[in-house]
């Protein structure tokens, strides 16, 4: 499989060839099909797998770009990685100008409300960070279409899937849900069944 396979927009293939991504590695060539198809997956894959592009690429092919109101929303169980995971959406999203900010702790609330009031496509953040931003009404949740949650097992880890379920019950119930995790412990597996449409699973 090529990514010239998938029938994307000549902005990501562009962007793909600056970032010297060639194939697409197994979760990607799993993934892809089902995302770019609007369709709610359960993804058991590591990290290192090239992961993040595996959604990154689908969501980025499907943002509407004059849409001003936030179209994807990312969590993450660190700082650290969603300033990665913003990295590689702006990465992946240059050509067709994506704008993606990272929401995290420690950093002043202020300037991301500031950031926020721009057009954001895309938002990648730590829970108690974008519950702050919900119940401070700095970041609307009305035109999220998709909602990813990356490294699951690490947000039950470290005690965030109620501030998780919190953020999920001020969606839009009309969007498209993916969940990456590196194992499937039980609890995820139930905040899976509860909020997702006959979710697809692909074990890499
Ligand atoms: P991740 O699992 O998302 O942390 O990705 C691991 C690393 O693989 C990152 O440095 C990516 O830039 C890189 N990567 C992701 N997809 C590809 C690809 N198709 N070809 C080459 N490198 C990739």
């Amino acid at each position: 499989k090529n990514f010239a396979d998938y029938h994307l927009s000549a902005e990501i293939m562009r962007a793909l060839a600056v970032l010297k991504y060639d194939t697409p590695t197994e979760v990607q060539g799993q993934v892809l099909p089902f995302a770019l198809k609007n369709q709610d997956l359960v993804v058991k894959s590591q990290t290192g797998s090239g992961k993040t592009a595996s959604f990154g690429i689908p969501v980025c092919e499907l943002i509407t770009w004059e849409e001003k109101k936030p179209q994807v929303l990312i969590l993450t169980p660190t700082r650290e990685l969603a300033v990665q995971v913003r990295e590689d959406i702006t990465n992946i999203g240059r050509f067709k100008r994506i704008k993606a900010m990272a929401v995290y702790g420690k950093e002043p609330f202020s300037k991301q409300k500031e950031e926020l009031q721009q057009k954001t496509h895309v938002v990648v953040g730590t829970p108690g960070r974008v519950i702050d931003h919900i119940d401070r009404e700095t970041l609307a949740l009305d035109g999220v279409k998709y909602l990813i949650i990356d490294e699951a097992d690490e947000m039950l880890n470290m005690g965030f899937i109620d501030d998780v379920e919190t953020i999920i019950n001020a969606l839009p119930a009309n969007r498209v849900t993916m969940v990456f995790s590196a194992t499937l412990p039980k609890d995820v597996e139930n905040l899976c069944h509860k909020y997702m449409k006959n979710p697809i699973n692909i074990e890499i």
